[in-house]
């Protein structure tokens, strides 16, 4: 998409400390990290939010998940984490291209 950041990030245009990278999806450390360790795991096609998501495009989401578990074990946190992901700006998304938040490396505590 034009003008997306994310998409920007992806192409290179725009820098990013890269975490992974497949042909299916882009992981990066967030720019404003929340935890100890705090990195996005974003597909490379762009898709707006979760509430984007078909049946058609679902793999890249379990992709995702299973990209994740491997870099929690390469990356020492997998004891645990939290993986989140913000639809509209009502739940305080702020980049619209879906993205997933993996945060770990502190007591994360409950979300009610
Ligand atoms: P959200 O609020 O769920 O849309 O999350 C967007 C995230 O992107 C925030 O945690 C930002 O800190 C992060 N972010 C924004 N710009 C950049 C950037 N250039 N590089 C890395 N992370 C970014
Ligand atoms: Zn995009």
């Amino acid at each position: 998409m034009n003008d997306c950041l994310f998409c920007k990030i992806i192409a290179g245009e725009i820098p990013s400390k890269k975490v992974y990278e497949d042909e299916l999806c882009y992981a990066f450390y967030d720019i404003a990290p929340l935890a100890p360790t705090h990195f996005l795991v974003v597909p490379k096609a762009h898709l707006a939010s979760a509430a984007e998501v078909t049946e058609e495009s679902a793999a890249v989401v379990g992709h995702i998940y299973a990209v994740i578990a491997k870099l929690a074990k390469e990356l020492g946190f997998s004891d645990g984490y939290r993986v989140v992901t913000n639809v509209g700006a009502i739940a305080g998304q702020t980049v619209h291209h879906l993205h997933f938040h993996v945060l770990a490396g502190k007591e994360l505590g409950s979300f009610n």
